[in-house]
């Protein structure tokens, strides 16, 4: 077994009594983790899982979670990790797409289970049975790095989510990255409060620190507060979250008090992160790793070291050891520096496709190039600045505009709660650009005042041509702006 489900064996030969997993007051050795995984994927087996079956998992960061996707690796099937924020219709529509056999779901998830009407269901107290009533010999079945390992759903801005069919190859490759460009040690402590089921929280940080030898920290669910007492009391090194995160824990009133001294490694990706958050960390003496990836890339693409977080800030990076990463035209010729185009990627790391669906991979790749369509700029050193969604672009009077950097300047107006900028169609334009703002309650802020606040420091042709209050951005799951949705709702002429 090459894949992902033999990296419980390999790791236990070498670093048996070192802590893999930390839950709560609860500790899991390599050995025990062994032992556990061993179990389950008789248990699966036992369920009637075979190689290249799937098995999803449902709930919050747990140790469980990480179990099920080893044993599922171990027997040769494949993992189908569940966003904990759908609906049941939502899990309902990804469970049939995936085809998973069995649902293994954590205790608050049981009703949840029962809705969307999986086959086999496994909660908690019947998981711990299958692991006592189960042989602890581990499993030998024949996995190779370019079988499938995971099934994760992307996102979804747009249409059906489709699932990003990840091979044990791809995962271990994208470790291999975060590895040589995060300089991870052997005792790397993790506090892992960046959901399981997202790739950055498994695939960035999770994984990478189990195939080194470390320990992961398990939080169900982030609280900055919270967050402080576990770095102190566990003497967490290694961090990985989205920039609000990072900015919610340094806002709490015991951080000027907190022991930070064990920090080694924080790591912000899925958006560009504000000088100001990265000032706030420096005068702790932390600098933050950035990071642009997407699931399909399993997900690693471009990064920022901590030398030039400073000198390059707003930038994405540039690429990892084992990735090639190109900003090119329609014509997928590469496009000037400074000049913006699509970011396209290709390496070890990436996908080879969406689960069942042929017309959408190849829709989605170029002369063996994931296009990612987001926008972005190079500039003469090579460093990528993510602009937008190629998308979301507004093409008004021939000009292009990125809502981002819009949606930016609208947000510096403190009575402004979330804001997103679409286009509409427009006779004179082709398109001119809308604004939907979210106003903090109580502040009496007018439509008009937004746009006022943009001259002389928006060109002309990038200000809206007008602006709409509502009561909430639509957002999906993984908290990205729905912004189909919104030109339905707000986006007639
Ligand atoms: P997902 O489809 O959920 O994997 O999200 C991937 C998308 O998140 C990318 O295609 C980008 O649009 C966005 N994204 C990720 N990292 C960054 C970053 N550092 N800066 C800007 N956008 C990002
Ligand atoms: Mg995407």
């Amino acid at each position: 077994n090459e894949g992902l489900g033999s990296w419980p064996a390999r790791r236990a030969r070498k670093t048996p009594d070192t802590a893999a997993l930390v839950h709560e007051e609860r500790s899991l050795s390599y050995r025990d983790l062994l032992d556990r995984v061993s179990r389950l994927a008789r248990a699966l087996r036992g369920l009637g899982i075979r190689p290249g079956d799937r098995v999803a998992y449902l709930g919050p960061n747990h140790p469980s979670f990480l179990e099920t996707l080893f044993a599922t690796g171990m027997l040769g099937g494949v993992f189908v990790p569940l966003n904990t924020r759908l609906t049941a219709p939502e899990i309902a529509y990804q469970l049939d797409d995936s085809g998973a056999a069995v649902l293994v779901h954590g205790a608050a998830h049981t009703a949840l289970a029962d809705e969307v009407g999986a086959p086999v269901r496994v909660g908690p107290d019947a998981y711990e049975d299958l692991l006592a009533g189960a042989d602890p010999d581990p499993l030998d079945v024949p996995v190779a790095l370019d079988d499938p390992c995971m099934i994760m759903y992307t996102s979804g801005t747009t249409g059906r989510p489709k699932g990003a069919t990840l091979t044990h190859g791809n995962i271990t490759w994208n470790a291999v990255n975060v590895l040589i460009d995060h300089d991870l040690a052997a005792d790397e402590v993790a506090l892992v409060s960046a959901p399981l089921f997202h790739t950055a929280g498994l695939n960035m940080l999770t994984l990478p620190v189990l195939l080194k030898g470390g320990t992961c920290v398990l939080v169900a669910a982030f609280d900055p507060a919270a967050t402080l007492g576990l770095i102190e009391r566990h003497r967490v090194t290694f961090m990985f979250g989205v920039p609000t995160m990072f900015q919610r824990v340094a806002r709490e009133p015991g951080w000027d008090a907190a022991d930070l001294s064990s920090l080694r490694i924080l790591t912000c990706g899925g958006a560009p992160v504000p000088t100001s958050l990265i000032e706030v960390y420096q005068r702790r003496g932390l600098t933050f790793l950035q990071g642009y990836g997407m699931t399909e890339a399993a997900p690693g693409t471009l990064f920022l070291d901590a030398a030039h977080a400073v000198s390059k800030a707003g930038s994405a990076g540039v690429p990892h050891f084992f990735t090639d990463v190109r900003v090119v035209d329609a014509a997928m010729a590469d496009v000037a520096p400074g000049e913006t185009g699509e970011v396209v990627v290709r390496g070890p790391h990436v996908m080879r496709g969406y689960w069942g669906r042929p017309e959408e991979t190849a829709a989605a790749f170029t002369d063996g190039w994931f296009r990612t369509g987001d926008a972005a700029r190079v500039d003469a050193d090579g460093y990528a600045y993510i602009v937008d969604r190629i998308k979301d672009v507004i093409i008004t009077g021939g000009e292009n505009v990125y809502p981002a950097e819009v949606e930016d300047a609208i947000l510096a107006d403190p009575d402004v709660l979330e804001c997103a900028v679409i286009g509409v169609p427009d006779d004179a334009w082709g398109e001119v650009g809308r604004a939907v703002v979210v106003a903090r309650p109580g502040s009496g802020l007018a439509p008009e005042r937004v746009l006022a606040g943009l001259s002389g420091r928006l060109a002309r042709y990038k200000i809206p041509k007008s602006a709409v209050l509502a009561p909430a951005i639509p957002r999906n799951a993984a908290g990205k702006i729905l912004k189909a949705r919104l030109r339905d709702d707000y986006g007639k002429p």
